[in-house]
This record gives C-alpha cells, structure tokens and sequence, in this order.
C-alpha cells in the first residue's frame, strides 16, 4: 500500500491528508459515478492513493495496471507517468451509510479546496457530480449552503 509521502503533493495536501487521516471511519461499500451521477456526500477523508496505468489490453481497449511505484522497474513508466486514483470515505446523504469513492486528481483537488477551507467536514455536504462522457467527462465537487 503506498503512502502519501510516496506522492509528490504539495505540503498543503499533506496537511490535507493528515487531518484526513485522524477522521477515518471504518466504511462498507463503494459508491460510483456509473451509477449515480450526481450525489451529496459527507467526506471524511482518503483512505488511500494508488497509481495506476492505462495500457492497450492486446484487443483495441484498455486495461487498468498497477504502477510498481518505480520508475526503475515499472515498464510503464517509460512511456507516460502513472495517473493517481484516490479512494475516499464519504457518507452518503441518500442513505446515510459510509462509503467509498473512488476518485482522480481533478475532483480530489476540488474537495481539497472545500475542506481546507470549512475542517469540520461533519457539518456539511458536498455535491459530487459527474458531467459529460469520454474524454470529456469532468468531476467537480461544490459545499452546499
Ligand atoms: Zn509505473
């Protein structure tokens, strides 16, 4: 399992991700985008970060392959760097039971803003929402008021 100290973040997202840390909270289940494209959370803090390849599967697609943390060793990071994917725990407002999320840099940057901004991440939600598809899907997460 990799660590934060393994990413190049900046010390404002380690400090993030340290208060993070001392807020975590056992949760059950993953929650996706697929399935809900817009939802209102509670986000507690990042339970972890793994780096990942995006290489052709051998038949016109893509598959997921996990990035050997490397570069010495890890065949992929020749070509293009790993992308970092971060799993968060979040309580969902819908049915109120913790979850987890998978999220990237872009939405992951968004709720470092928010919580950096308003620590008491019990007291509010977060509007976590998906827009557009393919390559031009984006991520974005807003406080709500
Ligand atoms: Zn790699």
């Amino acid at each position: 399992m990799k660590t934060n100290d393994d990413f190049n973040l900046t010390q404002d997202s380690k400090n993030v991700l340290d208060s993070f840390a001392n807020a975590r909270v056992p949760d059950v289940e993953f929650v996706s985008f697929l399935h809900k494209p817009c939802f209102y959370a509670k986000v507690f803090g990042v339970k972890s970060v793994a780096a990942i390849h995006f290489v052709d599967n051998g038949f016109g697609g893509k598959k997921k392959v996990d990035c050997t943390d490397d570069p010495a060793t890890c065949e992929y990071c020749q070509d293009h760097r790993p992308i970092l994917k971060y799993n968060i725990s979040i309580e969902d407002r819908e049915d109120g039971r913790m979850k987890t999320l998978e999220c990237g840099v872009q939405l992951f940057r968004d709720i470092e803003v928010i919580v950096t901004k308003y620590p008491n991440v019990q007291d509010y939600y977060i509007k976590l929402e998906k827009h557009g598809s393919g390559k031009e899907t984006r991520y974005t997460a807003k406080k709500e008021d």
